[in-house]
């Protein structure tokens, strides 16, 4: 039987998620920033994000599935749903539920460079430090996170969790020695 922990509570999360928004608006005070939300893990985040940001902004998303074994992210990248919108000469700030290794973001932000945005920074709300494998430069980080397998606050595991309106660490995980194609 799987059980939950809880790390953040609903208070933590939204204290830590205005001060994001600050931070934000003052990085980006006179200009006009992009989001990009990645679906579907950074939804909840982004839309109590963007009522902190106190400047005209715009969103976009984009939906990616990573094919990994388990709970580990492979870093292979399948765009599945693409941007409404072209990036080019925008400010853009992809908002991402959390960092693992690197490898999606890494993947991501050549793609996104690719479309010629005016400037790209990244936020997210979790970073699990210990597990990087590759450099990536991250401007906005809500909280580090230690290396367990956090749902809950938009993270699924399983599809299943992100209702919750809080963090937390799910133990005794059932992972099955099959590779499967994993949401993100
Ligand atoms: P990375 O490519 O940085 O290793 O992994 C990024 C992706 O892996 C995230 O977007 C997320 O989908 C998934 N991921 C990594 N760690 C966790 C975790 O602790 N919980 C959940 N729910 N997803 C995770």
């Amino acid at each position: 039987m799987s059980s939950i922990k809880i790390l953040y509570s609903q208070e933590e999360i939204q204290k830590r998620v205005r001060e994001l928004g600050e931070e934000i608006t003052k990085a980006y005070m006179g200009r006009m920033p992009h989001l990009v939300c990645i679906l579907r893990g950074a939804v909840i985040f982004l839309s109590d994000l963007i009522r902190y940001i106190n400047l005209p902004l715009t969103i976009d998303f984009m939906a990616v599935s990573s094919y990994g074994r388990g709970t580990k992210s492979s870093g292979v990248v399948k765009i599945i749903k693409d941007l409404d919108e072209s990036i080019e000469n925008r400010d853009v700030l992809i908002v991402e539920d959390i960092i693992d290794t690197g490898l999606t973001l890494e993947h991501l932000t050549k793609i996104f460079k690719a479309r010629n945005p005016r400037d790209l920074k990244v936020c997210v709300l979790l970073d699990k430090e210990s597990r990087r494998i590759v450099n990536i430069d991250v401007d906005f980080i809500g909280f580090k996170v230690p290396d367990e397998f956090i749902i809950g606050y938009g993270l699924d595991y399983n599809g299943l969790y992100r209702n919750l309106p809080f963090l937390g660490i799910l133990d005794n995980l059932e992972v099955g020695g099959e590779s499967f194609e994993k949401t993100t």
